[in-house]
């Protein structure tokens, strides 16, 4: 493990065989998600350089071999790719754009790809500033949890330059196995907020109707067995049968992002005009749900 300063160390792209075995890579953000994609970057032969506000977090990557930066730009600095995730919009926007952020250290034709679930107008201003810098920006959202970060089977739904995309796949299939490329910059944070808007929303009403199944007196199991059998069956209830039914309610995603996912949803919605009745009362579910966790 070595730390990574504040000086300058940009790398020309050709110095670099592009999404092989050998790049540099930035990692920003090292909680439940990050810390298992970070190591799966490391375990397919990447270098890398961490930095999180909390460096205890990244103890694991470093003693993998992971260097640690004094800040994103130092970490953007030695790399020639980045890849942040990050719990909000405006976390993402300040370690993209803020002092000693990404952009601040990132030299030109760095790639950086954001993890995290945000909206397209945030990676769009972010896409802005960074192009005066020559920097390639892509929004690179993903789905499949902490189970599926840890065993590389995320789905990455990716925005953005298709040719920047074309040369990292092979970095972004050590992260997941449904690597796809959505469309332009935002096509992928789209994807991620409809996709988390039905996953989330069918959980506000797979808790009612279980907990009415169970109370009109049928087993849980049972339950579980018939709707999984039947058109009910959803991806949001797989995890009941070693989870809520054993009472393991260990947090694998904290409540408010799930609050804020489905509030960028409900948030676009109305910027586009769409009528979201029901997905308005799951946002205030989720909001009630987060408060109490205070
Ligand atoms: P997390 O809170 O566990 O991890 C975020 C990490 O970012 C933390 O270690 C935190 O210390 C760090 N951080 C926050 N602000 C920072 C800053 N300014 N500079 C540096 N580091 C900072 O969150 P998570 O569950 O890993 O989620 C990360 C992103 O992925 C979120 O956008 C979330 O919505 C999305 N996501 C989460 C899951 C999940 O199951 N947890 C699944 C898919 C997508």
């Amino acid at each position: 493990m070595q730390d990574v300063g504040h000086n300058r160390n940009h790398f020309a792209a050709d110095e670099y065989r592009r999404g092989g075995n050998d790049v540099r890579i930035g990692f920003i953000g090292v909680g439940f998600m990050g810390r298992h994609m970070a190591r799966n970057l490391i375990q397919g032969g990447h270098e890398l350089t961490v930095f999180d506000l909390k460096r205890e977090a990244a103890e694991e990557l470093l003693s993998l071999g992971a260097s640690w930066a004094a800040s994103p730009g130092a970490a953007s600095a030695a790399s020639q790719v980045v890849f942040s995730s990050l719990p909000r919009p405006q976390d993402v926007e300040e370690v993209a754009m803020g002092e000693g952020g990404i952009l601040s250290g990132a030299g030109k034709g760095t790639a950086y790809f954001d993890l995290s679930t945000t909206d397209p107008a945030t990676i769009e201003r972010i896409a802005a500033a960074a192009d005066a810098k020559g920097v390639h920006v892509l929004d690179a959202p993903v789905s499949g949890g902490t189970t599926g970060a840890e065993k590389a089977t995320l789905c990455v739904m990716v925005g953005g330059d298709r040719g920047v995309y074309d040369e990292y796949k092979p970095a972004l299939d050590l992260i997941g196995d449904k690597v796809m490329y959505c469309g332009g910059l935002g096509a992928g944070a789209v994807c991620k907020i409809v996709n988390n808007l039905i996953g989330l929303s069918t959980g506000v009403l797979l808790s009612e109707a279980f907990t009415l199944g169970i109370k009109a007196g049928v087993d849980a199991e049972t339950l579980f067995t018939a709707v999984a059998g039947s058109s009910g069956a959803t991806q949001a209830m797989q995890g009941f049968p070693n989870g809520i039914f054993k009472r393991n309610f260990d947090p694998g995603f904290a409540l408010d992002l799930a609050a804020k996912d489905v509030g960028l949803a409900t948030q676009l919605g109305r910027e586009l005009r769409v009528p979201m009745e029901m997905s308005n009362i799951a946002q205030q579910r989720y909001i009630i749900a987060s408060s109490d966790s205070f």
